[in-house]
């Protein structure tokens, strides 16, 4: 793509707004090698990753001999123990270390050279079995790079000049931990709306475009984008009626944002006065901020694991509590629900915690089953929430419950928590509201036993829906599938909706269908006492409630289950709300 015709590429836009930039294009291509220098005080680290890589390159060997050797026979897996010999080849070794003081580079490129011309004397005499351990060494130092590359800060995190960032995929720590001020906005060949990097995004502000399938083999670094995060366009050298266009379009928004802006210090209250309690949603401590300036009435889910992204070591107690102490103090008397621990699916901490390569992570060992299995982890999390409720109004919350059993399980957690805090004399509130996550379907299908074992549900749409419809949240190539407004999304909706009301609790939805206004008429007319988005996301919330009544809402979900597919049930609830609200859905 080389000239400067205008091109466009339909994507998800999954982050509003709108970014102009010049291309950061980061490559998948991990077998390419860079040379760069380090600088003395960096060789120690150098030398630890080539330890850490060599081990866990023994150990991917290992597993594959053992592997074999069930399958096949232990005469087959016999031929890993040359690919052994290499990884604990002193020479070899020593060399590389060599090379990495004298020449003062990376690992990578160190390990690279060093390897190939062992490889390419072995090749050249004349003696097939010298020429066979060429071959092994040339397998084993793929690999190697492979893992050192793994474990490689990522340089695209720290660019210091603003760029649109385009890759192939972003993890949400990636999405955590890049320079926020630098990056204009983002689009990657995966991911969907409810991926967490999306989330992340969103709660960023950063205008993002994923689902563009090989865009990352289309661009190049350097060149002209726009990032329409709003419709999902992802334009290549706009021309200058293309970025008239959106000058015109962004003023009109800003319009609309100002307006939403009065709405700031008034009540999320229907026409006919339910008032619907509208909170925010945030991943990282320093969003805090963005809640009270969007006007939401606390914090309806905190996703507490992005502590947990990023690091080598566990959060301790004492930090875990201050964190949540402060968060808990800027947001009092209003809620902050801490939704405990939901690492897993795609959420995989760094060094901290390690969930280990699973098929299906998302139905794997996630959230709630992880720190059932790791209590120490778990109680330090609810010791801390605990110890943070006495200055604020704090609220527990699990996720990813899947029955009775287990939310009896992790009670009973909650309770020795407690108990470990009363018997050293630390003080914690009286009550502490506990919630589950409604996210799971046989949760959702079995809501009423639940119900009268907790003071709250939060229905976790992003995962009832994946679960529901057995669609990958994050897989863009069946993101057409991942329909909200499904027949049976909506039963599953109405029975927790009815389920908490029978009981006598509330109940909330903290997923991303609770931030979009085509879809807060049928959340009301179900019944949801809360709904908590992005906050960027609820002044339009508010908007949407002010406009609507109960009874309209009521008539709307009544309309819909007489539905059969999810289009249909769309096409009602987006009349409804072009009627009363259509400025916001342009
Ligand atoms: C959900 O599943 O809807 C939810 C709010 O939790 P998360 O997106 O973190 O899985
Ligand atoms: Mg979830």
């Amino acid at each position: 793509m080389s000239d400067n015709a205008e091109i466009r590429f339909e994507g998800i836009g999954v982050s509003p707004g709108i970014a102009f930039g010049r291309v950061h294009l980061v490559r998948e291509d991990i077998d390419e090698v860079v040379r760069y220098q380090i600088a003395p005080s960096q060789v120690t680290d150098e030398i630890g990753r080539f330890e850490a890589g060599l081990i866990q390159t023994r150990m991917q060997i290992l597993e594959m001999q053992q592997r074999i050797a069930e399958s096949i026979g232990a005469k087959d897996a016999a031929i890993f123990d040359a690919h052994l010999l290499v990884v604990e080849d002193r020479t070899l070794i020593d060399e590389v270390l060599r090379k990495l003081k004298t020449d003062l580079c990376n690992v990578e490129w160190a390990f690279q050279e060093v390897a190939t011309r062992y490889a390419e004397t072995l090749s050249k005499i004349d003696d097939p079995y010298l020429r066979e351990r060429a071959l092994d060494i040339q397998d084993v130092t793929k690999r190697v790079i492979r893992n050192l590359q793994g474990k490689a800060p990522k340089a695209f995190l720290s660019l210091s000049q603003p760029h649109i960032l385009i890759a192939h995929n972003l993890t949400p720590s990636d999405t955590a931990s890049m320079n926020r001020d630098n990056v204009l906005g983002i689009a990657t060949d995966l991911g969907s709306r409810t991926s967490h990097a999306a989330i992340l995004a969103r709660s960023l502000n950063i205008p993002a475009v994923l689902g563009l399938h090989d865009i990352t083999a289309k661009m190049e670094t350097g060149q002209h984008v726009l990032v329409d995060g709003s419709d999902g366009w992802l334009i290549v050298n706009p021309t200058p009626e293309t970025l008239e266009r959106y000058k015109q379009i962004e003023s009109r928004r800003a319009k609309v944002a100002a307006q939403l802006k009065q709405l700031r210090e008034t009540t999320s209250i229907t026409r006919d006065g339910r008032h619907i309690v509208l909170s925010a949603n945030i991943e990282l401590p320093e969003e805090v901020d963005a809640v009270a300036a969007n006007g939401a009435e606390g914090i309806g889910l905190y996703r507490t694991e992005f502590l947990y992204l990023n690091r080598e070591t566990l959060p301790s107690e004492e930090e875990q509590y201050e964190t949540y102490r402060k968060v808990a103090e800027r947001v009092r008397p209003n809620p902050l629900i801490i939704r405990t621990f939901d690492l897993g699916g795609d959420k995989l901490a760094a060094g901290a915690v390690d969930i280990g390569d699973e098929l299906n992570p998302f139905l794997g060992w996630r959230a709630i089953r992880f720190c059932l299995e790791n209590q120490d982890i778990f109680q330090t999390q609810l010791r801390a929430i605990l110890r943070a409720s006495t200055v604020g109004n704090v609220k527990v919350m699990f996720p990813m419950i899947s029955g009775l059993d287990e939310l009896r399980r992790a009670m009973v957690v909650l309770e020795e928590s407690k108990q470990q805090l009363r018997s050293s004399k630390i003080e914690m509130a009286e009550k502490v509201e506990v919630g589950a996550m409604v996210e799971i379907p046989s949760a959702a299908i079995c809501a009423s036993a639940l119900a009268r074992e907790v003071d709250f549900f939060s229905i976790g749409t992003n995962d009832l829906i994946q679960y529901a419809l057995a669609v990958d949240r994050v897989n863009e190539k069946i993101a057409y599938l991942y329909e909200p407004t499904h027949p049976a999304i909506l039963r599953l909706l109405k029975m927790v909706a009815d389920a908490a009301h029978a009981n006598h609790i509330w109940v909330g939805v903290c997923g991303e269908m609770a931030g979009d206004v085509a879809l807060v008429p049928l959340l009301l007319g179900l019944g949801m006492d809360e709904l908590s988005a992005a906050a960027t996301l609820v002044p339009r919330v508010k908007r949407a409630v002010q406009s609507l009544t109960i009874p309209e809402c009521r008539e709307l979900v009544g309309e819909t289950l007489k539905l059969n597919t999810a289009s249909e049930i769309l096409e009602r609830c987006l009349q409804l709300a072009d009627n009363r609200y259509g400025d916001l859905l342009g």
